[in-house]
Formats: structure tokens, sequence, C-alpha cells
């Protein structure tokens, strides 16, 4: 057998595979903690983290003996009979976030599906506006997904253009603009505001302090459920538990997903009490590999792991060494740095025409793994388990990297 090289991965994905993503150039075969390796056995720091799935770090050893134990006992059985692992994982979900019941899934899109129809459900069932005529506020520069429903909702027209028609029911609004919201709010017909506590895909947008405790306060007062989709900023990600406890604030539905399994498997959730969560009943939704019995254990063990080592603890503390550390380097490349615990984006202004693809290949050569998200926005998600030596090592990276390229 001849040994493969990068070149040759690229190549066959490139002929065999559907064009709908667009990789930095690098062969991964090998993750433990905070690395990756190449197929050529080249170490990178993983500052993407899976898009905030692997916060618990690479094959978590933990994780690892929860995925194998259950897979080697009992993997699926669908919701068609019970098994002896989603009560527990049940139980788990709603003690730690202080829910009344979970509805498990697989996807963040799915979960985020779950989350619109309890709404809409909860619409006609429990607020009683007329059928098909309820709405649901969102705001520009939202990700939550990739289906038709949910690309209804977004305002990249990468995302939308040629997938019409949209599904309808959906108003649009500003970002971190509490007017608009009040406005909308006023209508009779709105049963929802779905909103992400930080915009991660979008760039790391970091809305006003108190932007989502007064948002879920007009919520409250117009009879409207405030649900916060967690998916990436949920999980100690922003330095807290969930991004919405740096404000105090308790959504109606919750939305997790990705490091709901410390990225070993696709688990997602949404949590909500009695009132929303049983205006779905039997028959009217679900999934075949939704609350299977590995997705259970995995979950378990991955938000012990948060727990046990103190994720949101050290995500909020290194954070903030990150930040400063960015806005030191004297790069006129850097325009912006933004974010939360190790939820970070630094904004890159074009010079002499090296971009911030430019800038990741780059990266990637002195051996730090990082992805552009709209053209000119470097996001910065390393593993949760990051030391603070770790980090210091790959910010000189980062600052070394700046420095080579000379502006
Ligand atoms: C990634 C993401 C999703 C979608 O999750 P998938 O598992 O890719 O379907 C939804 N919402 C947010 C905020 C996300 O970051």
């Amino acid at each position: 057998m001849v040994q493969l090289t990068t070149r040759d991965y690229i190549a066959k994905e490139d002929k065999f595979g559907a064009h709908n993503y667009h990789p930095i150039p690098v062969v991964l075969s090998k993750g433990e903690g905070v690395f990756v390796w190449d197929v050529e056995g080249k170490r990178y720091f993983d500052f993407l983290a899976a898009y905030s799935a692997v916060n618990q770090g690479h094959c978590h050893p933990k994780i690892v003996k929860a995925l194998t134990e259950q897979a080697e006992t009992l993997a699926l059985t669908s919701r068609a009979f019970y098994n002896n692992t989603l009560g527990d994982w049940e139980e788990y979900m709603t003690q730690l976030f202080g829910y009344d019941k979970m509805l498990p899934m697989n996807s963040g899109a799915e979960a985020d599906e779950t989350a619109l129809k309890l709404i809409r459900k909860w619409a006609y069932k429990v607020k009683g506006i007329p059928e098909n005529e309820a709405k649901i506020v969102v705001c520009d520069g939202n990700f939550h997904g990739r289906t038709i429903t949910i690309i209804s909702m977004s305002s990249d027209p990468d995302a939308y253009s040629h997938y019409g028609p949209y599904t309808p029911g959906f108003v649009n609004i500003p970002y971190n603009d509490l007017q608009r919201l009040e406005d909308e709010l006023k209508d009779s017909n709105v049963a929802g505001f779905l909103v992400e506590p930080i915009q991660a895909e979008a760039g790391v947008y970091v809305p006003e302090d108190g932007y989502l405790k007064k948002a879920a306060e007009l919520c409250k007062k117009h009879n409207v459920l405030f649900v916060a989709d967690e998916v990436q900023t949920g999980l100690a990600r922003t330095g807290k538990m969930l991004a919405c406890d740096h404000e105090n604030v308790r959504p109606d539905i919750l939305v997790l997903g990705k490091a709901l399994s410390g990225g070993m498997y696709p688990v997602s959730c949404v949590l909500a009490d009695d009132e929303i969560m049983l205006t779905i009943k039997p028959g009217e939704h679900g999934s075949t590999y939704g609350g299977n019995p590995i997705a259970g254990r995995v979950a378990m063990a991955a938000l012990d792991v948060i727990q046990e080592e103190k994720l949101a603890e050290n995500s909020l503390r290194l954070g903030e060494i990150f930040r400063n550390e960015m806005k030191a380097i004297p790069s006129e490349m850097i325009e912006i740095v933004r974010g939360k615990g190790l939820l970070n984006a630094v904004a890159i202004k074009p010079v002499n025409g090296k971009t911030a693809w430019d800038v990741c290949v780059a990266l990637k050569e002195n051996g730090l793994l990082a992805k552009p998200t709209h053209e000119h926005i470097i996001r910065f998600t390393p593993p949760l388990v990051i030391t603070e030596e770790q980090l210091m090592e790959a910010i000189e990276i980062i600052k070394q990297t700046f420095k080579e390229m000379g502006i």
C-alpha cells in the first residue's frame, strides 16, 4: 500500500466529494486534548475545536470510555421502545439546567427545528394565536443551521440563495436592537423570539451588556417565549455554563448541541418546562437516533468533564488573557478583537492583498489551525482544556505569524 499524502487526500475529496466546504489545506488523522496531527505527523494547536464541539479536548478518555462501553452494550433501540439510559440522561439534564423536561435530537439544526415547532404548538395551544398565523422574531446575522426552514430566517445570501421557496412566519430584526424587538413584540401573533446570546458564526458579535436580560423581560411582558440557541455559546465556551448565565437569564426554551458530546457523537437537545414541552404529543415529533443509549452516556460524560475540570472557569480566565495579548499585537491587519471567555474573534483588515485566509494558511504553516468566517474575521476557539502555558505558546505562534507577514 502506498502511503497517501496531504495532496492525495485533498485531491480525492475534491474528486469524489460534494464541494459544499472550502477547508484549510490540512488533512488530520489524530487528535488529543488541544492538539491535532496531520497525515505527515505534524502537530497543530486546534484553535477551531470543530466550531466549539470539542470544548472538552480531542478524544477525552472519559468520553471515549462512555462511548465505547455503551457501543459494546446497546447502541440504538429507536424510541419505539424504552432504553435504560435515556431516563438517566433526561434526569441529569433537567437537574443540571433546571427545566421540567428535555427532548433529545442529534444535530444543532434539528434541535433548533424542534424549538421552532415547540414555539408554534405553544402559540396555538397555549397562547391562543389563530391557526397558521404565529410569528417568530429572529435576528439578522443569525446562524441556526442548514435546513430549509432555518435558512428561511437567514440574512446571509450564501445560506439562502436559490433554496426557495422559503418557510414563512419569521420576522427579522437587527441584532442588539431592543427598540425594534419591543415594536415587533406588540404584535399579538408573535409567539417567540429566537436569539443567539453571542452571534458566533456571524463573527462573534457580542451584544451590549444587559441586552439578553432586557430582551427576556420584554418577551415576558408580551407573553412571548424567549428562546436561546446556545448550541455554540453554551457548555462553558464563554466562561459560564451558559452564555445566558452572564446576565442571569433563564430562557423559556434552551437549545444545546455541539459540545454536548465533546465532539464524540452528534447529540443535541431542547430543554423547556411542561407548559411548553407537553404541547407536543406522542407521534407529533421525533428522530430515529434521538435519545439513543450512546448519545445519553456520551452526553453525561461530556457534561461531567465540563464540571469536574472546571472548564467554564478556565475559559473565563484564559479568555481575558487571550484578548489582551491579541490587542497588544502591533499589526496593521488587526482591526478589532472581541469575544467572551474562549469564544473570540479578530477582525482582519486586508493589507497588500493579504486577507484573513492568508493569515490562517500562515498560521497553519506555523502549527496553529483556525478558520476565517465571512472573509475578514478569524475565530479563535481552542478546546477549553487548554492550559495557560499552552495558551501562551499558541499566542507566540500567532504573534510570530503576524510578524512574518510584515504588516
Ligand atoms: C452550529 C450551530 C447550529 C447548527 O448545528 P449543526 O449540528 O451543525 O446542525 C445551530 N446554532 C448555532 C448557534 C450553531 O453554532
